[in-house]
């Protein structure tokens, strides 16, 4: 008897190999409207903005004043060559899908079976495995299952694959699994960038103020004031940020996770029915003293923190052959599927702690 066509249907690739069609499918339901691109077009302008000051300063100061040929191409080098770093991991973080969730072969049983799959069936499928209607396990908007870390940003309509953070400066895309290397790479590259900046036009802006009567004109050393200003400013926000996110990859947590105390609860070991609670418990299902309990607990509870080294391998993949030009490059490559994490070996004990204490606090 032949099966009934289904009134919604979700293609399922049953050999599992090729996933690029649904990137493609996936990518085409993010509807972005031409201002979304403003700040990504007010970065570049800001990433270009010091370079006619900067040659500038480069030839008036070092190469005519002081006739340095040496420093000025050393300059030269470094500042172009951090440039065009950052404009590499610039272009994958706004080009490279973040991380795409989908049904695939690793999905298993009711895919694998059937590879068409009508919207009532998957969902009575889904209702009768084992905890896949969970809201951490099945995204209701998606209608995809979710793997372990991803989130469904309301921005983009979609979920992503470990998902960092949603970027309205970087084409209004989410900072994912597959991106959030490049992202680092970038923060690095600006960072550093600005920093070589101040310090050369500090240094130029102290000559200048030493040789008054030696100075070409009087429009460059207000041009080494300017780039002093700015690269100060910039090497102190852009470089908080990526202190941050060294701090986030040396404990492995995403923004998300770091922001969110109360995703702690989706971890957590089911708690006594008597409590009354849903499974996972629900961030306002709980009381004030049990809401300060898991604060608490999310400043020692590291999920994923398996030890420094192999946090930072998880996110930069240098331990692949070659790694360190991916490494160089674009920020490495981002180390497994993004589906799945070890997790830190200590961590389910500090779960059931902090189970054991909601319970006294209920
Ligand atoms: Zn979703
Ligand atoms: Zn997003």
């Amino acid at each position: 008897m032949s099966r009934p066509q289904p009134l919604l249907s979700f293609e399922v690739d049953t050999s599992g190999q090729d996933t690029s069609l649904k990137y493609d499918d996936f990518d085409s339901e993010v509807r972005r409207s031409w201002y979304h691109y403003l700040p990504l077009c007010l970065l570049l302008f800001l990433m270009m903005a010091p370079y006619p000051s900067l040659f500038i300063v480069l030839v008036n100061h070092y190469l005519r004043t002081l006739d340095n040929p040496i420093a000025f191409v050393i300059h030269f080098l470094v500042i172009f060559t951090l440039k065009f770093l950052a404009f590499v991991s610039l272009m994958i973080c706004v080009a490279r899908d973040p991380g795409p969730v989908f049904f695939n072969a690793s999905d298993q049983d009711p895919i694998d079976q059937h590879g068409d799959m009508g919207l009532a069936e998957a969902l009575m499928t889904m209702g009768n495995t084992d905890d896949d209607c969970r809201p951490d396990k099945f995204c209701r908007k998606c209608w995809v299952p979710k793997p372990e870390r991803a989130h469904h940003c309301s921005i983009c309509g979609r979920c992503v694959l470990k998902m960092d953070h949603h970027c309205p400066w970087l084409g209004a895309k989410c900072i994912g699994h597959r991106t959030y290397p490049a992202f680092v790479h970038f923060l690095t590259c600006i960072t550093a960038f600005s920093a070589y900046v101040t310090i050369i036009s500090i240094s130029a802006v102290r000559w200048s103020f030493n040789n008054p009567l030696l100075v070409l004109d009087q429009a460059t050393p207000v041009h080494e004031l300017l780039l002093a200003a700015a690269g100060v400013i910039f090497t102190l926000v852009v470089g908080s940020f990526l202190v941050y996110h060294i701090y986030l990859i040396t404990t492995n947590q995403t923004t998300v996770e770091a922001l969110s105390p109360f995703l702690l609860l989706r971890y957590i070991p089911p708690l006594p029915a008597s409590m009354k609670l849903s499974d996972p418990p629900m961030e306002e299902e709980l009381s004030y003293n049990q809401r300060r309990v898991v604060r608490d607990a999310h400043r020692f509870v590291r999920m994923y923190d398996v030890g420094w080294r192999r946090n930072w391998a998880q996110v930069f993949g240098w331990s692949k052959p070659q790694g360190w030009i991916y490494l160089l490059l674009i920020g490495g490559t981002g180390n497994g599927d993004g589906r799945s994490f070890p997790r830190n070996p200590r961590s389910q004990e500090m779960l059931s702690r902090l189970a054991a204490r909601l319970e006294k606090e209920a």
